[in-house]
């Protein structure tokens, strides 16, 4: 097998993707996507900005620890500030008590941000280079050093914006990335700038890149051939404005077309549940046209396409789907895949017989809950417990004979919900209610109340997340909703999803399978 390539994958989703527009990434999604990222095998974790300002990043690193992660984690910061000494900049110091292993830094390689935006000579922006480099080197093991707006300042000044970048060389940057922060940069222009800095400096570089212009993809693989070893991008291309450099798109290219390994076949095979988690998570519809993993990436629609693909799989496809984890789908004759359920279910019974009616009964079930509007790729708590159950591993233990709720207002116009619910194991009937903040709330109150004298176990179990989308914005307020659920029991964390019309009950299935799916836990151990 080929050893891994020396390139580096550096992901800043969490950092420059949660910058982009409607994207607002709690603590929890932001630990819950690096231990993904991990996973799949991204060589670096750009994990926030650490500041004062900004507790949910600063939280991330003291969390980040508690994790298991192989990535390695990085945190980003600027250079000092003009006019403060080295030793009173306390942004430097907050990197380094992060406890990370890499800083990554920003400083200024365009002559008209040095005199206009942050106002100071461009000796002292050197010197804020030289010294902050020098600083995080002595206590950090590596020092990631991003050139902002390098390709502008480069083709307005070529010799200043050459001197930013050496100081970070010779103050011991142990990778230089230069990066087209207003993403403007056509792609011939970018590989001959590339190419120049490439041969002027020793240090090993790097590229970040916008994708303003349409080409953060392209420049990206093109800094590859020109001899880059570090790329960074974020997930899905979230970012600034029109976004980073999709990392989506870069991995498998490289990987299948350029021969460079970045991460395991395996891997690479979850490449568009990877695409499709960072979605639900971030709460932003994945795009159906998306390179590699969107739905429609390997749809053929047109007959004469059908009938192709049908011959010949190359005559309409530039790569196998299965190969980053997609399937085809033949929308006329709609014979849709489900290979990643196959994966998945291989991953509760590895002996699994495709033709077994059983597992035919099973992939029927998840094919109409799909075709309804469930999605299992981040609810693989719902998932596993229908699968188990059909498989006959696990048998639900209680049964929700119904629930009302009320809503009802104080004299002073709070409202107020009251829920009421009857549960039964065997012959117990548990019949509860609660007050709660909203619906919801008051539902989920009832239901612990009446579970936990069952099942003391579940007290332990928090809901950490409470999503809900939209199916079909077209119906108003008739549409579907889905409701995704995140929990956790202090060691798993398991996702749950219910959809319906009705937004209480599509809430309320996903509740009941995150208690269920903690008994399910226990019960599978024994
Ligand atoms: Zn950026």
């Amino acid at each position: 097998m080929k050893p891994m390539d020396k390139l580096a994958i550096y992901d800043t989703t969490l950092r420059d993707g949660n910058q982009g527009i409607g994207i607002g990434l709690s603590l929890s999604d932001k630990l819950l996507i690096a231990e993904k990222l991990s996973d799949f095998g991204v060589q670096y974790i750009e994990g926030g900005w650490p500041n004062p300002t900004n507790e949910i990043d600063q939280a991330f690193y003291i969390q980040i620890k508690k994790r298991k992660i192989k990535s390695k984690i990085a945190a980003f910061g600027s250079t000092r500030r003009p006019g403060v000494s080295l030793a009173e900049d306390t942004f430097l110091k907050l990197l380094v008590e992060t406890g990370a292993p890499v800083a990554t830094i920003f400083g200024k390689s365009w002559d008209l941000h040095v005199e206009q935006v942050i106002r100071c000579s461009f000796s002292e922006n050197l010197d804020m280079i030289a010294e902050s480099v020098a600083y995080l080197k002595k206590h950090m093991d590596e020092v990631v050093y991003d050139a902002e707006h390098f390709f502008d300042g480069y083709k307005h000044n070529p010799e200043y914006a050459m001197k930013t970048v050496q100081a970070a060389q010779d103050a011991g940057a142990d990778v230089i990335v230069l990066c087209d922060t207003n993403g403007g940069t056509l792609p011939g222009e970018f590989r001959r700038i590339f190419h120049e800095v490439r041969a002027q400096l020793k240090a090993p570089l790097g590229v970040h890149v916008h994708n303003d212009a349409g080409c953060a993809v392209a420049n990206s693989i093109l800094a590859v051939e020109e001899g880059a070893v570090q790329i960074q991008g974020t997930i899905n291309g979230i970012g600034e404005r029109c976004g980073n450099a999709d990392l989506v798109t870069i991995i498998p290219s490289l990987q299948l077309k350029l021969g460079r390994k970045l991460v395991t076949e395996q891997n690479l095979a979850k490449l568009s549940e990877l695409s499709f988690f960072v979605s639900e998570v971030a709460n932003i519809s994945p795009n159906i046209r998306a390179p590699y993993v969107g739905a429609a990436a390997f749809s053929h629609k047109a007959g004469a396409h059908v009938d192709g693909v049908r011959k010949v799989r190359e005559s309409f496809e530039h790569i196998p789907p299965e190969q980053v984890g997609n399937s085809r789908r033949f929308v006329l004759s709609d014979q849709s895949g489900g290979g990643t359920i196959i994966e998945k279910l291989k991953g509760i019974k590895p002996d699994l017989d495709k033709t077994d009616p059983l597992v035919k009964k099973l992939l029927a079930k998840i094919k109409k809950m799909e075709s309804e509007g469930y999605h299992f790729e981040a609810a693989d708590g719902t998932f596993q417990l229908i699968a188990q159950t059909m498989l006959g591993e696990f048998e639900r233990p209680f049964e929700v004979l119904g629930f009302r709720v009320i809503e009802d207002k104080t004299a002073d116009g709070t409202p107020i919900s009251e829920a009421t619910i009857k549960v039964r194991e065997g012959n117990v009937v548990e019949h509860t209610a609660a007050d709660g903040d909203g619906p919801i709330n008051a539902l989920d109150a009832a239901l612990r109340k009446a579970l936990v004298k069952l099942y003391p176990s579940l007290a332990k179990v928090k809901l950490e997340d409470y999503k809900v989308r939209v199916l079909d914005g077209k119906e108003g307020t008739g549409a579907k909703v889905r409701v995704l659920i995140e929990s956790s029991d202090g060691k798993h964390r398991w996702g749950t999803i219910g959809v319906s019309t009705n937004i209480i009950e599509a809430s309320w299935l996903a509740l009941i399978d995150a208690l269920m799916y903690k008994l399910m836990l226990e019960r599978l151990k024994k």
